[in-house]
């Protein structure tokens, strides 16, 4: 039986707004040093992953809020502008959610998150513009806003067969009722080793710290590694496999794993297996690690395709 779906893949997450300085240096406390000029960029885990998916060419919607203020405007333009339908996104008496962004000339990132109208997001929110979860085929969760609404959003959506993918970012211990309901957790290896309690440095703690993990629910991991690509931890399979990263120039690493996370999610509903959707991950990854700031290095699907072909 076929069924027409509104959505490929449904976000429930934060929108915010980066104002990013680039800086020689971290500043010590006390200390004021001089920057570049300020830079306004749309961010947000959730807004980004819808972003990232949206330009692979899947059709995407979000349900999260922002304020009555600019950045809200800005915010809301910029997902419209790429094709994220906004017709859910509530506007909120808070401010608009804010990330204090510092880069230094490594391109290492230090952040001050303001979580905002994110922080409003409820299951009420998420009931009101997603009744029955039978609209979409995907889900995309980050944990920027408030946890009860997440688990809320995950066991609505596993209940109506959507895959439900989960991104653990900003990472926290997660409650077994999350664990139970999701299909794909992508944590960072810094995520990891929180989620976990295992320190992960290498391949083998990966592992081990994603099979701990697995013993909570019927979930496979997918660890992005950096420069080091990603690993894939099926719950099914007693064999791991490393995909390695592609080699680029890196500028600034805000959102590539943003980029992995949408272009995985956009690649296996176009029917990609999971082993082909993480390489497809890598290539977006790679390509945001390119460029500066978060959804203005996001890439196209034709920009990925001709740089897989590349090599
Ligand atoms: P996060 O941004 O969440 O910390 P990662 O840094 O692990 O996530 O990056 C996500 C993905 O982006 C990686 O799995 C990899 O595919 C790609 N990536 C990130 N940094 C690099 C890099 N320096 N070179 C090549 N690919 C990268």
């Amino acid at each position: 039986m076929s069924h027409t779906f509104k959505y490929d893949i449904l976000v429930i997450g934060s929108l915010n707004a980066d104002l990013v300085v680039r800086a020689p240096h971290f500043p010590r406390p006390g200390e004021t040093i001089s920057g570049d000029d300020l830079q306004i960029i749309p961010g947000g885990k959730g807004a980004n992953q819808a972003v990232a998916a949206a330009r692979q060419g899947a059709n995407v919607g979000m349900i999260g809020r922002v304020g009555k203020d600019g950045f809200g405007d800005v915010l809301l333009q910029n997902l419209k502008n790429n094709r994220v339908d906004i017709s859910d996104v509530e506007r909120d008496d808070a401010s608009t959610g804010t990330a204090i962004i510092v880069v230094d000339e490594d391109g290492q990132n230090s952040i001050i998150l303001s979580a905002g109208a994110n922080g409003k997001v409820t299951r009420e929110d998420v009931k009101k513009h997603s009744p029955g979860f039978q609209a979409m085929q995907a889900v995309l969760l980050q944990l920027e806003i408030p946890l009860e609404t997440v688990v809320y959003a995950a066991q609505s959506s596993f209940g109506n067969d959507a895959l439900v993918i989960l991104n653990p970012a900003p990472a926290r211990t997660l409650p077994d009722e999350l664990f139970k309901v999701i299909d794909y957790l992508i944590p960072n290896e810094t995520e990891l080793s929180i989620l976990s309690g295992i320190q992960v440095t290498d391949l083998a703690s990966a592992e081990k710290a994603a099979r701990s993990l697995q013993e909570h629910g019927n979930f496979s991991v997918l660890v992005t590694m950096g420069g080091n690509g990603a690993l894939i931890v099926d719950k099914f399979d007693d064999e791991i496999k490393h995909i390695p990263a592609f080699k680029v120039e890196v500028v600034d690493t805000t959102a590539a794993g943003d980029a992995f996370i949408g272009g995985f999610a956009s690649a296996l509903l176009r029917g990609l297996e999971v082993e082909e959707a993480v390489k497809y991950a890598n290539a977006c990854g790679a390509l945001a690690a390119t460029k500066f700031g978060a959804q203005p290095s996001l890439p196209t699907k034709e920009e990925v395709e001709k740089f897989i072909k590349q090599g």
